[in-house]
């Protein structure tokens, strides 16, 4: 028996996970073993809306265990802490489980071929006080510890007549997102409450660099900032935020900003237990290198892929860590692991083929570039086109990840959750009750 670990069940863990489970139906000699931390697949690109609570992370996670059952491969709960290289195991840490209190015990998985998609967090660069201070939208627990905080805060503020204040560092995609869906929210919000009571909400939304979207053509920049700008969000660029404390965060050349909202959305890195792996070689963002198979430079029954890899393309640059990337890579090292291990193939060479970039700010606009190939390639597009364009991106992947059939009834059932329930996330934690003697 071939034993196959995949760890990390996100974009392209999971797709190299299920599409390898459907290429290798009926065989039976070779096993597939998916491991996360979690318990459910997101789409980490909708973290900022479970963030903003205008979308529900209940109706938009899809669990490990039937998904797995589904493509013929087996799931387990475990927390990937080290590798040894020498004797074929991956080593978990114990995890919590969902009682908060107990825990799953560590173990050794042994492993023939073992996959890494372990994703990747945003880089304070060593900035004091970052780490303890801000809030970061890196997993699907942060995001809802945000909306927690942005939701005690905004009622707070409007039962003391106040503004609330929210600053975002980082102008990529998550921050200029995070920017358009906190207003959003905060209008659709403000629907339901007398004018006496409006939520009002201040946003400033930083970056170091001289424009916003970095990665995207500077027309698209000029576009998101004007628009963001009409929103009512102070965009700040060429802004370098040097600490944070719990009153805020200090920014070079003596400025302050005092709020007890501070969003840190800015750098990748890969996790740091990518640096216990064995000895495997990374680069100074923590990612593991990677040959053109996607077998890591220094051990061929290693793979990594996604953002936790750094991966060369044809221009002599590493690729960005975007979800197209780690959807492209997941379904190619399926097809060609399938290929090589039951056909004893050689294995194939990965060849991005960049589709361009999109960025949506909430329901107000989307922008996108659209990439190298096909006929258009190059040309920027905004408005409904974009807009589709950029909702259609997860709904492909619904599709990637449950098949056609079972993809488009998940598409429909979204829909009509939308139009019976509120489009913003209003309550939903339980708060235990008070008696007035407990005061
Ligand atoms: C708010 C936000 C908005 C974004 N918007 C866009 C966008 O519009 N377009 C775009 O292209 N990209 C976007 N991205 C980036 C995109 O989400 C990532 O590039 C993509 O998710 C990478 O996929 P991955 O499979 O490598 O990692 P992930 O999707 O992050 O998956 C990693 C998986 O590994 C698991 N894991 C991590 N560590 C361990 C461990 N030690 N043990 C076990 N399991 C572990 C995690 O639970 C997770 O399931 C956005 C990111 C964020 C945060």
């Amino acid at each position: 028996m071939h034993k196959v670990v995949i760890i990390g069940g996100g974009i392209a863990g999971i797709l190299a996970a299920t599409h390898l489970g459907r290429h290798l139906k009926g065989s039976a000699s070779t096993s597939v073993l998916l491991i996360d931390h979690n318990f459910a697949h997101v789409w980490k690109p909708m973290l900022h809306t479970f963030a903003a609570g205008t979308a529900n992370y209940s109706t938009q996670s899809f669990s490990f265990a039937p998904l797995a059952k589904r493509n013929g491969i087996d799931y387990w709960p475990g927390e990937l802490c080290g590798l040894d290289r020498e004797r074929k195991t991956v080593e978990l840490g114990p995890i919590t489980l969902p009682d908060g209190r107990s825990e799953l015990p560590g173990r050794s998985i042994p492993y023939d071929t073992l996959v890494l998609a372990i994703g990747s967090h945003s880089n304070d660069f060593h900035t004091p006080g970052v780490s303890e201070h801000c809030y970061f939208m890196d997993d699907v627990g942060q995001a809802q510890t945000l909306n927690a905080a942005i939701r005690s805060e905004t009622i707070r503020n409007m039962d003391a007549g106040e503004e609330t204040g929210v600053v975002i560092i980082g102008g990529g995609a998550t921050g200029v997102e995070l920017a358009a869906e906190l207003t959003r929210r905060t209008q659709i919000f403000a629907g339901y409450v007398s004018k006496a009571s409006t939520p009002r909400l201040r946003i400033t939304l930083i970056e170091t660099g001289p424009r916003l979207l970095a990665a995207f053509p500077e027309k698209i920049s000029r576009a998101v900032e004007e628009k963001l700008t009409k929103l009512g969000v102070d965009v700040r660029t060429r802004t370098k935020v040097v600490g944070a404390d719990v009153h805020g965060v200090s920014i070079e050349g003596g400025q302050r900003i005092d709020t007890p909202l501070r969003v840190w959305a800015a750098g990748v890195k890969a996790p740091p237990v990518a640096a216990k792996l064995g000895r495997l070689d990374i680069n100074r963002k923590g990612q593991i290198a990677v040959r053109p198979t996607l077998q890591t430079k220094d051990d061929d029954s290693v793979f990594a892929l996604g953002d936790c890899a750094s991966f060369t393309g044809a221009d002599g640059r590493p690729l960005p860590t975007t979800a197209q990337v780690a959807r492209q890579q997941g379904l190619f090292l399926a097809r060609s692991l399938a290929r090589h291990i039951t056909g004893n193939q050689p294995l194939d060479e990965f060849k991005f083929h960049d589709m361009g970039s999109l960025v949506a700010l909430g329901d107000y606009a989307a922008y996108g570039s659209l990439g190298a190939h096909g006929f258009l390639h190059g040309a920027l597009i905004k408005g409904w086109l974009a807009k589709v364009g950029h909702a259609s991106l997860y709904r492909m992947h619904q599709i990637d990840l449950n098949g056609l059939m079972r993809g488009s009834v998940g598409w429909l059932a979204d829909d009509l959750t939308k139009m019976a329930r509120p489009p913003i996330r209003l309550d939903c934690s339980v708060i235990p009750a008070r008696r007035c003697e407990d005061h």
